[in-house]
């Protein structure tokens, strides 16, 4: 089986209502995504541009897609047209690309802020330390068709459950102290993945982005 249905109902009904579970479908092909789609599965998270792109173009238009990979703003304008929410923004030029092809296609385009809460070096995303001035440059920057419905993050990738504790409830924090400057609509948490995601929602979670223990290992 490409979808494991069961194990989506059994992690589904282990949540809270508050928690929406988005199944990641990077470098699966169409096929195992039409199966879970058949199974009412309408919101599928990529990672890849051109690999997303590709994958809306054939299947059905009431998906919703989300893009949770690292963005190159010389690439937003492919996935605009379409892409519902983008979480890994990580820059203000990003973010202003985003506004403008949001402009030009004259559509609502969803976004998190990603912060670094991980040790490890290599992850993407805003220092936990930028808060403020992130504050003061949104103010002046949004364009209103971008809105910034939360945040994201990646805890480290260890077996130390009590690091990856600590940086799922940083970033908890962090979401509570943007709260208060942004749009009732900031309300999306997005943090855990398979290996983790029991972890974060206990410290906050509101979006699990799952993918091997859904859709089975990658290559
Ligand atoms: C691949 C990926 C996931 C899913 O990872 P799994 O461990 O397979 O659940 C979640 N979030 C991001 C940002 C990813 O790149």
């Amino acid at each position: 089986m490409a979808f494991d249905f069961s194990q989506y109902k059994k992690i589904q009904d282990e949540l809270p209502a508050h928690v929406m579970i988005l199944p990641v479908s990077k470098t699966k092909p169409v096929q195992d995504l039409l199966e879970a789609y058949d199974n009412g599965i309408k919101q599928f998270g990529e990672n890849y541009v051109q690999e997303l792109v590709g994958k809306a173009e054939v299947m059905p238009k009431d998906i919703q897609w989300h893009f949770i990979g690292h963005l190159q703003s010389n690439k937003v304008k492919y996935i605009a047209p379409f892409v519902k929410m983008i979480h890994g923004v990580d820059s203000l030029s990003l973010l202003k690309e985003i506004g403008k092809q949001a402009r030009k296609n004259n559509r609502k385009i969803e976004v998190l802020l990603q912060f670094h809460i991980a040790q490890e070096e290599t992850k993407f995303g805003w220092s936990l330390d930028d808060i403020n001035q992130i504050t003061k440059d949104l103010k002046d920057n949004v364009e209103p068709l971008v809105v910034i419905r939360g945040v994201m993050g990646m805890a480290s990738f260890v077996d130390d459950s009590a690091l990856i504790r600590q940086e799922f409830g940083q970033l908890k924090k962090c979401f509570d102290g943007l709260k208060s400057q942004m749009s009732v609509q900031f309300d999306v948490i997005s943090m855990g993945m398979s290996g983790d995601w029991p972890i974060a929602v206990e410290e906050g979670s509101t979006l699990i982005r799952l993918g091997s223990v859904l859709f089975g290992a990658r290559n």
